[in-house]
């Protein structure tokens, strides 16, 4: 099966790992250097100050040779002491696998969720909207004693495609006066869909290089704010690896107290490069104009998009609800063999309903047609009724909202 489609690219178009451009594979196979040089010096100072503007602060991003769950793990373990009470928002799959770890580590996990129903989903309901901030502002004026140490909420779930309003939920706690941390996952979002760290009042935010940032897996961030800093001063959960202390110290030289991930630091540093000359205002439109074109191939098939709030759909991913009695799986299964297109998978309760089509990375508007192109024939062949041509949305679509010009 390997060996079935001995040319052309494949078409990977799951939310993450994204495809990442020729630029930044050049970038990291230039030779490995001794991490404790000049050369890597300079390096790291790059990364670790221009970083920061991708999170849109001007506070320390602590870098880690980790995949984002580590980060997920860094963040509580960093600020919080066992037994510390926190409340998490249901939004998907990752706001669950991280209140399971918080669950994991000693901390007592409150977990929301949205209360309507949902005709189409009626087993996730909440996995089609995004967090609710009057439920967290309601929860949190109800804890008079200021037994909740951290509000933790996913901003874009991948395994949705829904971006919740994280302002919201930064002015929730406002309003209710309450001392909590604001935690937030941003490991999909970041670098693709508008993150602003300071001035949406964000203690930690958790990052990963595999989605916007266009990198490899294998680096993942944690952003922080002077009180994540200072409640880390107090907090008791054990940690080592990942204390922010000897790493920030370390970092101000532009080194680390153990070994970086040299490598994918230098494609790091060719991605701060390729997005400063673009402009993250135009990487977020961008984002957003490729979104607009597959929810309009989406639209035209007659399926339900996964996420039902058009306020908060993702601008990184779009989540396709398949037809009751059909195998999302087996759909993917047979678009993946018969055009070399990876799509994401339904994760958790969505297993099987849906399948997820990315539309990050290193894309253009005819990578996204053609993706379009292996959904809808892939769709035909597994006997689903189409009601229209997605292609042709997706072409009008692209073609009546022109991107900005190549020359210009
Ligand atoms: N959170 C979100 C929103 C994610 O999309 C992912 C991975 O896709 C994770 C957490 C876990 O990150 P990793 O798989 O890099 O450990």
């Amino acid at each position: 099966k390997l060996d079935a489609h001995p040319t052309g690219r494949h078409f990977l178009q799951i939310p993450g790992p994204s495809p990442v451009p020729d630029r930044i594979l050049r970038a990291m196979s230039l030779p490995t250097i001794d991490h404790r040089g000049p050369e890597f010096g300079v390096l790291g100072r790059k990364v670790i100050s221009g970083i920061r503007e991708i999170f849109q602060t001007r506070h320390p991003v602590v870098i880690y040779p980790a995949s984002g769950t580590g980060a997920w793990e860094a963040a509580l373990a960093n600020t919080l002491s066992p037994g510390d009470h926190v409340l998490m928002f249901e939004t998907g799959h990752f706001a669950s696998l991280w209140a399971k770890m918080a669950t994991r580590l000693g901390l007592s996990t409150e977990f929301l969720s949205w209360q309507g129903t949902d005709e189409v989903l009626p087993n996730a309901p909440g996995w089609r909207r995004g967090v609710q901030a009057d439920q967290i502002a309601q929860r949190l004026r109800e804890d008079r004693e200021h037994r909740i140490k951290a509000v933790c909420v996913v901003h874009n779930e991948t395994s949705t495609g829904v971006t919740s309003d994280i302002a919201a939920v930064r002015g929730a706690i406002d309003e209710a006066k309450h001392p909590a941390l604001l935690m937030v996952d941003s490991i999909s979002g970041l670098a693709s869909a508008e993150f602003r760290h300071d001035e949406w009042g964000v203690d930690v935010t958790v990052s990963g290089s595999q989605k916007g940032l266009m990198l490899p897996p294998g680096i993942s961030f944690n952003a922080l704010s002077p009180r994540a800093l200072d409640a880390s001063k107090t907090a008791k959960l054990p940690r080592a690896f990942w204390a922010w202390d000897e790493i920030v110290e370390m970092n101000a030289t532009g080194y680390w107290p153990y070994t970086p991930n040299t490598n994918l630091l230098y494609g790091l540093s060719e991605a701060l490069d390729m997005i400063q000359a673009e402009g993250l205002p135009k990487v977020f439109a961008r984002h957003q104009r490729w979104a607009a074109g597959v929810r309009a191939a989406v639209n035209a098939w007659g399926l339900p998009i996964q996420c039902a709030d058009p306020a908060v759909y993702s601008p990184v991913l779009t989540g396709v609800i398949l037809p009751d009695g059909m195998d999302a799986d087996a759909v993917r299964k047979l678009i993946y063999e018969r055009f070399d297109l990876s799509l994401g998978t339904g994760l958790g309760k969505l297993k099987g309903r849906m399948f997820r089509i990315g539309h990050l990375g290193d894309s253009n508007d005819l990578t996204l047609l053609a993706t379009v192109a292996g959904c809808e024939m892939g769709l035909k062949l597994a006997g689903i009724k189409l009601q229209s041509s997605g292609i042709q949305a997706a072409m009008d679509h692209f073609s009546q909202h022109p991107a900005p010009a190549l020359t210009a």
